[in-house]
Parts: structure tokens; sequence; C-alpha cells
């Protein structure tokens, strides 16, 4: 059988990266990536012209402008136009170059602040977004719609997936635009390494939030990637919306997080929590059900996996 060419958009990103690791081993697929710097997908004629060039079978969409809570208040413009842009471009593109199979990855952030938990995937669009990831959230329900017009108007088969809270390897561990698990590590790890008496926690530590380790989502694209055809056209019927959560189905506080992390780490100082910043959304956990009902779960505990997250921290940062 002749392989899958499959081009990994964002493959150094904590979700392409995790990708790419799964699918380098796969026999049925061959991977084609660019750089940022070899690849501008905000620049439409270069993105034409690499889509046309290449012509992949298959698209795993992880390019994207991400960044956590603060960061996402500080560039709303920024969150939301840079994610449609990207978006349209590779949209386009992957419609005149026909392309087969695509996976958009978006995030949990688009279901309503208020919705019932675990959330289901038919809770998109019930309800107000939480504020603080509007303009990021818009911009991936876009990204929803189009995979689903897509799918009714020129019968393509491209699946939109949302990941919950994610961390791993290659992760952002910047202290102010990082998302909460990145920033921790860091965080409790310098204080360790200076014996500071306190680390700070933003917010009031109750909200709650799923996290699941990235090589986790790289083994699911993959198998989402792997199912036989009729499998996957299942999931992207014209008259479905072609979403799917994907997420380890349990979730922990803030606080409970920053312990566990504390204890990785190994500092023996004091949580203190600053109310001055924002808690977000106070809840959201995944129903992950669609996804089990194919067969697929997450493997690795968090415990686990925030240890793996320190090592290649202290490898990456810390040498
Ligand atoms: P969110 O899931 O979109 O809200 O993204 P984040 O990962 O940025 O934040 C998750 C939660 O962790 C929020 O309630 C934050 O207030 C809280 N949090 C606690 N400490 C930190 C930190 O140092 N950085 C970030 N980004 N969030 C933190």
């Amino acid at each position: 059988m002749e392989k899958m060419k499959v081009f990994v958009a964002g493959h150094r990103g904590l979700v392409g990266s995790a990708t790419m690791l799964a699918l380098k081993n796969h026999p049925d697929f061959e991977i084609v990536t660019r750089t940022h710097g070899e690849l501008d997908l905000q620049d439409r004629a270069a993105t034409r012209a690499f889509f046309m060039e290449h012509r992949p079978d298959h698209v795993v969409m992880c390019a994207a402008k991400v960044g956590g809570i603060l960061a996402n208040s500080k560039l709303p413009v920024e969150f939301l136009h840079d994610n449609l842009r990207i978006q349209l471009n590779v949209f386009d593109a992957a419609r005149e170059a026909r392309i087969d199979r695509m996976i958009f990855l978006g995030s949990s952030c688009i279901y309503p602040r208020g919705c019932p938990q675990p959330i289901k995937e038919e809770y998109l669009l019930t309800g107000p977004l939480e504020a603080t990831n509007r303009p990021y959230a818009l911009a991936k329900i876009a990204g929803v719609e189009s995979c689903w017009a897509s799918n009714r108007q020129y019968g393509t088969r491209y699946l939109a997936m949302m990941p919950t809270n994610m961390y791993g390897p290659g992760d952002n561990y910047h202290l102010e635009h990082s998302h909460v698990l990145p920033a921790l590590i860091r965080r409790f790890h310098e204080a360790k390494v200076t014996a500071a008496s306190s680390v700070v926690v933003w917010g009031s530590g109750r909200p709650r939030r799923e996290f699941m380790y990235s090589s986790d989502l790289g083994d699911a694209i993959m198998f989402l990637l792997a199912l036989p055809d009729e499998r996957f056209a299942a999931l992207t019927h014209p008259d479905v919306a072609p979403l799917i959560n994907v997420g380890v189905g349990e979730d922990v506080t803030i606080r409970e997080v920053a312990e566990l992390v504390k204890a990785t780490v190994g500092y023996q100082g004091e949580l203190k929590f600053d109310a001055t910043k924002p808690d977000g959304t106070p809840r959201k956990l995944l129903d992950v059900g669609r996804l089990a009902a194919l067969g697929w779960k997450a493997k690795t505990q968090l415990a686990a996996g925030l240890q793996h997250a320190y090592e290649d921290f202290l490898k990456r940062h810390a040498a």
C-alpha cells in the first residue's frame, strides 16, 4: 500500500510535536512539515503554493496562536485574527488541493462557560462563552463550522477535535503567557532553587481543570487518522457536527494540581493565592464518551505525566 502523506501543521508546538512522535514510526504515514520560518500559514499565497506542490492526503491542523489566560486577555485581536487568518488559508488551500481528511485541533474553551459537566459535543453554541478566552474560542468555533460546511458542500471528511487542557514536553514555560501547568512547574522549580519561602498561584485555587499529557493526544490523533474509511466517514457525515472531544474524563482543582506540582518538583515552601489574577471558567470537564465508544482511552495518569513534564523542563531550561 502506498503511504498516506500527512501534513502536520504546527509540528513544533505541544500538540504538533506529540503528533509527530506518534506518527513517526507508523508504517502507513509519510509526514510533511514546515517550520514557521519556511512557511508562514498567515501568508495566503505561500500556503496555497505549498498545498498545491505537496498535495498531502491528510492534514493535522495544530498550527494556532495559543496561550494562557493572561496572554489571551492581553492580545485579544491576535488570538482572534491570527487564528482566523491561519484557518482560512489552510481550509481554502486544503479544498483546492483536494485534501481527503483533516483533523482540526481546537480546545475545550469553545463550549459555553456555564454548560453542564461533563461537556458533551452537542453543547456547542448553547450559551455565552467565558470572556477571558472568547476571541480564541470564536476563532476555533469558526474552524468547527469550516469543517462542517466543507463536509456539507464539498463532501470532505474534516473532523474538529477538542482537547482538554494539555501539558507535556516542549511546552511554553513562559511565566506570564503560558498555561497553568508549565507556569507552575517553572515557578516551583525556581522557588526550590532559590529556597524561596512561598510560591504564587493565580486566582482562588478553586477552579477545576482536566489535564491531558500531550503524548496521549498524539496517540488519539494517530488512532483517528488510522481509522478505516467508513468509520472515519461516520464521524464526518454532513448531517452531524464533525466534533469530537478528547480528554482524560476527570478533573482536579487548581489548588490540588499546584500541590501535585509542588510534590513533583520537591519544593518545601508554601502556596500563596493571588486573587488579583483571573480564575477564568469555574470548570471544564469534557465528556469523552464519543471517543471511548470508538475504542480509545487516555493512558497517562496526572502524577506520572507531571513527572515526565518536569524532567523535560529540567532538560530544556534548567541545565
Ligand atoms: P484556562 O484553562 O483557559 O483558564 O487557562 P490557564 O491554564 O491559563 O489557567 C487555568 C487556571 O489556572 C486559571 O484558573 C488560572 O487562574 C489558574 N492559574 C494559577 N496559577 C497560574 C499561572 O501561573 N499561570 C496560568 N496561566 N494560570 C494559573
